[in-house]
């Protein structure tokens, strides 16, 4: 594949935006290379600047479950952009995505809308730490809830249970705040709890983790969390930013059947549009200006054009009954037939998966947490992710990365896609 006007471009980027890119893992830094940049998208296809056709395991990092450039989000939107772009004053459309919604989620009574997962999770912890007046958290590493200051965080050292912070410009006093935990080891958060007694707001999790890789919760988990929660007073967050409506209508409560005690969206919720949220009981939400004490706004918060696509998706998935047995299907599918290929192949690699959440790990040892997380971020995926590239499948750029499944997938792509595997895989180190 020729590749010469996205370099072009990339480098006329370079010259104005901080490495050509407006989130730092489209720039290919764990993979080395440059960026490929995208003109247009439709269905389960990517085409590049060069005119380059892509199968697409990404689909914007998540939202698009129904595929790209998905009709009823599109002309919901061309038809809202006509009367009007933002307005500032609450619309019917808002109440209306927020009622479907709250019937869609288990254990929701209100929902508020802001414009990003990552406001979406620093405006739960602030609730959390609102509502239970009490300022520590514990988050797990490896996984990622955006970018805000209390989760850019990572293990202190020693013995001390505090973080430190990961970049710089997130000060000392932040990272005091946020406890680092192992991911599926329960007695590692009991632990925490016995050792910051009436301190601990919130835990906040992924409960599958994406963002280290797709990695499960082992069975027990998240009810364990849920127990030492409520034997000490803490909240349970479920940043389901990446699973919410993906994994099951309800998302990873409902698959799971644990309640948390909120929840933050974002991703699919948009359906392409930045739009995020968070969620919870009315005793929560009630906590929440301007009807409680903590304060919380936005100037583009339930923007028309983003509640439209928002609730244009949201309807697709709920008027579709067979739709998560579909993507099910498709990714289990997707599975059997890497696993095959792979084997033939004689690799060493683990396949983590749940619902329409794939990984492939370059390593035999199970993965589970951070650290086992680690062992896949090695030379053969980097060859794997540039094979497969150049042969038309687009996976993300970083082992850390999940694999996102759509509807849009055929069994054509997906045997092309098995196919493209197997070639590359001849490549690869044993
Ligand atoms: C993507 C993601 C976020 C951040 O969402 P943005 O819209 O990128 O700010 C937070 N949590 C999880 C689990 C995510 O996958």
């Amino acid at each position: 594949m020729l590749y010469q006007r996205s370099s072009k471009l990339f480098a006329e980027a370079e010259k104005v935006i901080p490495g050509g890119v407006n989130s730092p893992v489209r720039a290919f830094k764990g993979v080395g290379g440059t960026p490929v940049f995208a003109k247009s998208a439709k269905g389960a296809y990517i085409y590049d600047e060069d005119d380059n056709k892509y199968i697409d395991y990404i689909n914007s990092w998540g939202p698009l479950l129904l595929g790209h450039a998905f009709e009823p989000v599109v002309n919901a939107v061309i038809e809202k952009a006509k009367q009007g772009t933002s307005f500032g004053m609450p619309t019917e459309l808002e109440t209306k995505i927020a009622e479907l919604a709250v019937a869609m989620v288990p254990n929701i009574d209100k929902i508020r809308f802001v414009n990003s997962g990552t406001e979406a999770c620093m405006s739960a912890i602030r609730l959390a730490r609102g509502y239970t007046n009490r300022d520590k958290i514990i988050k797990f590493a490896g996984c990622y809830h955006g970018h805000s200051d209390s989760f850019l965080i990572q293990a202190g050292s020693g013995l001390s249970t505090f973080g430190t912070p990961n970049s710089p410009g997130v000060t000392q006093g932040t990272a005091k705040d946020t406890i680092l935990a192992r991911y599926n080891d329960l007695a590692h958060v009991a632990e925490i709890f016995e050792s910051n007694k009436n301190e601990i707001a919130a835990i906040i999790i992924e409960p599958v983790a994406g963002n280290m890789g797709c990695v499960p919760p082992k069975p027990g988990f998240l009810q364990g969390l849920k127990d030492l929660c409520t034997a000490n007073g803490a909240l349970l967050i479920f940043d389901e930013v990446m699973t919410g409506f993906r994994l099951a209508k309800g998302g990873a409560q409902q698959l799971f059947g644990v309640d948390a005690d909120i929840v933050a969206f974002g991703k699919v919720i948009g359906g392409g549009l930045p739009v995020g949220a968070f969620a919870a009981r009315n005793e929560i939400m009630n906590y929440l200006a301007p009807v409680g004490p903590v304060y919380q706004a936005g100037t583009l918060a339930g923007n028309p054009l983003a509640m439209a696509a928002g609730l244009a998706m949201l309807e697709a998935i709920n008027n579709d009954k067979d739709l998560f047995t579909r993507l099910e299907e498709k990714t289990a599918y997707l599975e059997a037939g890497m696993r095959k290929v792979l084997t033939a192949a004689g690799l060493k690699y683990t396949i983590n998966r749940v619902g329409s959440m794939i990984s492939v790990f370059f390593d035999d040892r199970e993965v589970v947490d951070f650290e086992t997380a680690g062992y896949g971020n090695n030379e053969n995926f980097k060859k794997f992710f540039h094979g497969l590239l150049e042969r038309g499948v687009y996976i993300a750029p970083s082992s850390y990365e999940t694999w996102f499944i759509t509807d849009a997938l055929t069994y054509a792509d997906l045997d092309q896609t098995i196919a493209v595997v197997a070639e590359v895989a001849t490549l690869l180190d044993k």
